[in-house]
């Protein structure tokens, strides 16, 4: 489904990666993981269109993307819930919600009703929180609004991420599970995270950055006993 492949990028004198290729199935789960600064966020964002990358290449169903605008790659069906959610606080829950379907082609006001529902029925405390506006909500309720908001382009692909950072455990939890069941839905995911192993128990296969290179990729359900994700994750050098 997503397919990047000798992907490199950064920003003006940092390569933040430095030639990595990963997949994502339709339908799976993938995480990615690394430390503070590994480059899981210029991934993100180059995927989505943010960032234009130096060479390499991502296709999305078949099909070139890494040289589109972000609203094509989003109308494409690809959505991304950035890393410290960006919601609007002084707009209210709903608002927030259907910006999230700007890059849709006229969406009929039926569509978006049904969208909400979906949404609220998955975040059921947003329904709760209609019309408050978005800096009055806890930091796990504007995760979930983030992630809600993502889901209001109806992507076929979700690019998550960190979703559990700063969140107290049972929040933590709760992301998790809601990850779980927005993939049983038929949601592709892309998952960055720093909380490795919620992340690989989640995830049907993991790739690990360290510092813009991908240093191992397995099944997550293999990483977890892994004694070389404790390597990777103290940068030493990986033997693949
Ligand atoms: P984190 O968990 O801290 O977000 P990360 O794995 O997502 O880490 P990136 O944010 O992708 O890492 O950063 C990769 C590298 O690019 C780091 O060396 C970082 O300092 C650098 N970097 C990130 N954003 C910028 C920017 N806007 N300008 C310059 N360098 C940047």
């Amino acid at each position: 489904m997503l397919a990047i492949s000798e992907l490199e990028a950064g920003y003006a004198a940092v390569r933040a990666l430095k030639g990595i290729s990963l997949e994502v199935g339709p339908g799976e789960v993938v995480t990615l993981l690394g430390a503070n600064g590994a480059g899981k966020t210029t991934t993100l964002r180059t995927i989505s269109g943010l960032l234009r990358p130096i060479r390499g290449t991502i296709t999305f169903e078949g099909r070139r993307i890494d040289r589109l605008a972000p609203e094509e790659i989003v109308r494409l069906g690809i959505s991304h819930v950035p890393e410290g959610r960006k919601i609007f606080p002084g707009l209210s829950v709903v608002d927030n919600l259907q910006l999230g379907t700007v890059g849709r082609e006229r969406p009929s006001r039926s569509s978006v009703l049904d969208d909400l529902d979906r949404v609220f029925t998955l975040f059921p405390v947003l329904r709760e929180m209609g019309s408050r506006l978005g800096w009055m909500l806890s930091g796990g309720q504007q995760q979930m609004l983030a992630i809600a908001r993502g889901l209001m382009a109806r992507p076929r692909l979700l690019l998550l991420d960190e979703p559990s950072l700063g969140l107290a455990p049972v929040l933590v939890q709760q992301v998790f599970r809601t990850i779980r069941e927005i993939n049983a839905e038929g949601t592709a995911i892309l998952l960055v995270e720093q909380n490795a192993n919620m992340a690989l128990r989640t995830a049907a296969r993991a790739y690990v950055l360290v510092t813009g290179r991908i240093v191992l990729d397995d099944a997550a359900a293999s990483l977890l006993t892994d004694d070389r994700m404790r390597r990777a994750y103290l940068g030493a050098r990986i033997e693949a």
